[in-house]
């Protein structure tokens, strides 16, 4: 037996050419008769052209007989194949490795050029870490100019190693996505990332296309006093809770007739749709917290099974029209931060396995409790303090960082 172990060498086989099926089959039967050992093996397909890596373990009094009828059978294929021979050192310098840190960088866009992907991998390659795979998670776009619906790219690599500075890192990643139009979400590759569990999010400017309050002031009248206070208050530059005080102070003597009215033509984002049909249909928790108003997510949570709405009531006299002021604590980032938290322990989920998704400061408190925090078409401070942004592309881009693969899923989201 000793003498039988010492006798043995490593090979890798690699093998590119036209993918057909079978091919593997053929490879590991020939392996087979010869009593080969697999320690590694993997394939990677593009655009119908294969490379195939096994790295093989076998007595060296075999492998010649070995490489001579696998360099047959790959001509009979017609197949490149190649052999390099792997010392017992290198092999335990591999295994060795790895317990190494993973990472996912996923990178999307509406399109993606060399350029992009370039000055993402230099960041990457700066910070020391090294790819390991690469794959493209949307689906295969036609050249045709006319056939322009859903055009986005998005390609997710992983990565292997600890980064010299997360922050710095990351902060990158942002910047160069601000500068090339393009998206970056920088993962730790761990089970949690696999089984995110619960998803919240903001609703103004980031389920619907617009503030609610602002519409409402526009028909109090007080529009332009309104979405004033509202900018700043997203920006950041003043406090929400004070902020929010007095603009619905502005809104009394409307008629809750208008709310209505309003939430009926709320202008929903784009991929709204399809996102909320996924998270539903693969079984996420889905909240909305919001520092709006409470009507308006109840609207949306019936429209698509949300299953918590946290916002701000609105006070109603007896003639239903507004009193000008609101019922209860109000929901601010802060407040946000907290109700993540507690539904994450109501669902029994790990804070890892949360998602949270906003575009306004008053989200920033959310997005860095959450698991995975993601600045959707945000405000630019918001950018800044966010470790993942999603500007190029709708919002079902979410579903990209969650690893979802266009392929698995059809227009819908079946
Ligand atoms: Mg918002």
């Amino acid at each position: 037996m000793e003498q039988q172990k010492k006798n043995e060498e490593q090979i890798l086989v690699r093998i590119t050419g036209q993918d057909r099926p079978g091919l593997t089959a053929s490879i590991m039967h020939i392996l087979s008769r010869h009593g080969a050992k697999v320690l590694d093996i993997g394939q990677a397909d593009i655009h119908a052209t294969l490379s195939l890596g096994i790295l093989i373990r076998m007595d060296e009094l075999h492998s010649g007989q070995v490489m001579k009828e696998l360099l047959f059978k790959a001509s009979e294929l017609g197949v490149n194949i190649g052999f390099s021979p792997v010392s017992d050192a290198e092999y335990e310098d591999w295994v060795s490795r790895q317990g190494k840190n993973r990472f996912i960088l996923t990178v999307l866009g509406r399109h993606l050029s060399a350029t992009q992907i370039e000055a993402a991998t230099r960041i990457i390659a700066d910070q020391g870490l090294n790819i390991d795979s690469i794959i493209r998670l949307s689906g295969r776009q036609t050249l045709k100019e006319n056939e322009t619906k859903n055009i986005r790219a998005c390609i997710e690599f992983s990565l292997r190693g600890t980064p010299k500075d997360r922050a710095t890192l990351q902060s990158e990643l942002m910047r160069v996505s601000r500068e090339l139009e393009m998206d970056c979400s920088f993962q730790q590759d761990t089970m949690y990332r696999r089984m995110r569990r619960l998803i919240c999010f903001d609703m103004d400017s980031t389920l619907i296309q617009t503030e609610v309050i602002d519409e409402l002031a526009e028909r109090a009248g007080v529009g332009q006093q309104v979405r004033a206070i509202t900018e700043r208050a997203m920006r950041g530059e003043i406090d929400f809770k004070e902020s929010f005080t007095e603009r619905v102070a502005l809104l009394k003597g409307l008629d809750v007739s208008v709310m209505r009215d309003i939430a009926e033509h709320l202008p929903i984002t784009e991929g709204v749709d399809r996102l909320m049909y996924v998270l539903k249909r693969y079984g996420y928790k889905i909240a909305i917290l919001s520092g709006g108003f409470t009507y308006f997510g109840e609207y949306l949570q019936k429209r698509y099974g949300i299953d918590y709405v946290y916002a701000n009531e609105l006070e109603v006299d007896e003639n239903g029209k507004l009193t000008g002021r609101y019922v209860g604590d109000i929901v601010d980032g802060r407040r946000k931060a907290e109700l993540l938290k507690l539904i994450a322990q109501v669902e029994k989920v790990d804070i890892a396995q949360t998602i949270a998704v906003g575009d306004g400061a008053n989200d920033l408190p959310m997005l860095s409790e959450s698991g995975l925090g993601i600045a959707f078409h945000a405000k630019p401070r918001v950018v800044a303090n966010a470790k993942q942004s999603i500007n190029t592309i709708g919002i079902d881009g979410v579903l990209y960082f969650l690893g979802f693969k266009d392929s698995y899923l059809d227009e819908r989201g079946q």
